[in-house]
């Protein structure tokens, strides 16, 4: 049986993970236009049976609170990122959880903090041992290890050569 057969909750970072940017030297983007899905992952993302497993995303959103864009507009981007990621109309309610607070606050939900994946898995009623955790940075493997989720390397779930 697959790992994947038992998962409920599939929590999703966005930056590096589903989404790039298309501005050299951007980490993620600021405003629309300046990003694209990463090629494969609508693919890889159709291949899971969405009838019996749910999706959230986690992401640090440092940039807001730095000020280079709104609480609003990084929503925003996510949201348009999630339409085109999972095929979608309109995100699940409650399924985008964004940490806005600048990296030196030392907030409780900043990933490696497991904040934001314990609200998703609460919001959308999944144990830890039935969520799994997809990132592409090491606080990403952080937060699912201090959350008790699974984690997989967003290059392993994607298929991606490294
Ligand atoms: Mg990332």
């Amino acid at each position: 049986m697959s790992v994947e057969a038992t998962v409920r909750l599939y929590i999703f970072d966005a930056d590096g993970t589903l989404r790039r940017t298309t501005v050299e030297g951007l980490p993620c983007p600021n405003r629309p236009g300046e990003w694209e899905l990463i090629p494969g992952v609508r693919e890889r993302l159709a291949e899971i049976d969405w009838g019996r497993a749910r999706f959230g995303v986690a992401s640090n959103q440092g940039g807001v609170g730095l000020g280079y864009l709104s609480l609003a507009a990084a929503r925003g981007l996510l949201e348009e990122m999630v339409v085109e990621a999972f095929g979608v109309t309109e995100p699940p309610p409650g399924s985008v959880e964004i940490c806005p607070h600048a990296p030196h606050l030392g907030c409780p939900c900043r990933k490696p903090q497991p904040l934001m994946l314990q609200r998703l898995m609460r919001r959308f009623g999944a144990e830890p041992h039935e969520t799994l955790f997809v990132g592409d940075m090491d606080k990403d493997e952080g937060a699912a290890r201090a959350a008790g989720t699974r984690f997989m390397w967003a290059h392993e779930f994607f298929r991606r050569s490294a």
